[in-house]
């Protein structure tokens, strides 16, 4: 059986793209291989939000060259956008470019080699290894955050009709998942722009029907388009998980505003009250930038003492870095320097440990449900309703499982335990 190997870094939009690819060079014959040297197609899946990612993914490009012999080489992910042909010039050891969610492109050019039967849905997940799986609702924003290159890469919204989405989630239920994440990159502007105008709470409520379904999630949420309906839905429907990721990104109303970002510091406030009022247990996720153009140290101080009032269970920080063609790269002077912009940082993630460490630490002693995802080091490991990853050792359990665990030691990353029976 040939190989195929696929690299991905960046976002879960990323990740359930290189599901569904990997899938569907899975269903023509092709085997997955961890070494790119053992496949005959290397697909990489790249980012490009932050220089770093966009550094990876050059010189992963770069690394294949002398590899390259007698194999297709395709790549994909934000760094494909409608001008392939600079990257052709740049890249020309590559064979194909096509950009997110556009698989048929790939599909097409296996066909057209002989390399795969024509005519099949490589749209259409049919095989998951896992109990858990990614669904893109919506693709690309319109928000044009002023730091973000999502929408000159990803482009405006465009949301999935319901019918399909529910009918995708439900071939999943019918292959053995029985955890979905909706995925986009502004999951509250679902629907939107289809006729029916469904919102993402309709589509909550449609998928909370299903049958075998036991959890659904979604990420990521922006704070101005989070309404007071879909709280109120979440805390009903008893398969939406007590879970939400809700980026902030700077705890200063000026710095919001040369964000873009749509909403004041005390709106935010106010939002996070109102959610954990209606769901009292939710564990609650975040993304910050420090180092922003022109974030004073009193600004920054604003953000770093917001973290610490309001408490998250994580906290995604990244260093700003300016993105050719956005807003803030165009017109905002970067001053802060790398290594302010590291300390800052590493500020942040010193609290949110001790936060983590403490929030997590409530949890010694009690038993928490956890749908078991595979093994990692020896032991089994899995995911509570809100998130946490378990770790832990037992004999007859198995991937897809739902199992009570009893914790007996936290960190601010994960929780270890014991069986205390089956949970479904
Ligand atoms: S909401 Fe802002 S940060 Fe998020 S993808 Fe859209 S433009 Fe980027």
């Amino acid at each position: 059986m040939p190989n195929y190997h696929i690299w991905t870094i960046g976002c879960q939009m990323n990740k359930a793209d290189s599901e569904q690819i990997s899938s569907y060079l899975e269903q023509i014959g092709y085997r997955p291989c961890p070494k790119p040297e053992e496949a005959e197609i290397i697909v990489l899946n790249s980012c490009v939000v932050r220089q770093s990612a966009e550094d990876r993914v050059n010189n992963k490009i770069n690394a294949l060259k002398s590899l390259k012999r007698g194999k297709i080489l395709a790549l994909t992910g934000c760094i494909v956008d409608s001008r392939v042909d600079g990257l052709r010039d740049r890249f020309p050891h590559v064979d194909l470019f096509f950009a997110p969610q556009a698989f048929s492109e790939l599909s097409q050019f296996l066909e057209d080699r002989g390399l795969a039967p024509k005519g099949l849905d490589s749209g259409l997940i049919t095989h998951r290894p896992k109990p858990s799986a990614f669904v893109n609702i919506i693709q690309g924003c319109n928000n044009f955050c002023s730091y973000c290159i999502v929408p000159y890469r990803r482009g405006r919204e465009r949301s999935r009709p319901m019918a399909e989405v529910v009918r995708e989630v439900e071939v999943l239920v019918s292959s053995g998942v029985t955890e979905v994440t909706l995925l986009g990159q502004n999951v509250d502007s679902f629907g939107h722009d289809l006729q029916a105008k469904p919102s993402l709470a309709d589509l909550l409520t449609e998928l909370n029907r299903i049958n075998g379904l036991a959890r659904i999630r979604f990420l990521t949420s922006h704070p101005k388009d989070m309404n007071s309906h879909l709280i109120e839905r979440m805390a009903r429907l008893e398969k939406v998980c007590e879970h939400l990721s809700l980026p902030i990104q700077a705890g200063d109303n000026d710095i919001l505003q040369a964000m873009r970002r749509g909403y004041t510091v005390e709106q935010y406030v106010g939002l996070i009250q109102r959610i954990r009022q209606s769901i009292p247990h939710i564990a609650l996720s975040t993304d910050v930038i420090v180092g922003f153009p022109g974030e004073s140290e009193g600004q920054f101080r604003k953000t770093y003492d917001l973290l610490g009032d309001l408490r998250f269970d994580t906290v995604h920080v990244a260093c700003y870095s300016p993105r050719q063609g956005t807003i803030a790269a165009r017109k905002l002077n970067d001053d802060v320097s790398a290594a302010e912009k590291v300390r800052r940082r590493e500020m942040v993630e010193g609290l949110q440990e001790c936060i983590a460490t403490e929030i997590n630490g409530k949890l010694l002693g009690q038993i928490v449900e956890v749908l078991v995802e595979g093994r990692e080091k020896g032991k089994w490991c899995g995911r509570t309703r809100t998130d946490k990853l378990v770790f832990f050792v037992d004999e007859a359990v198995h991937t897809g499982q739902f199992v009570n665990v009893k914790i007996e030691k936290t960190s601010p990353w994960s929780l270890q335990g014991i069986i205390a029976g089956q949970s479904k």
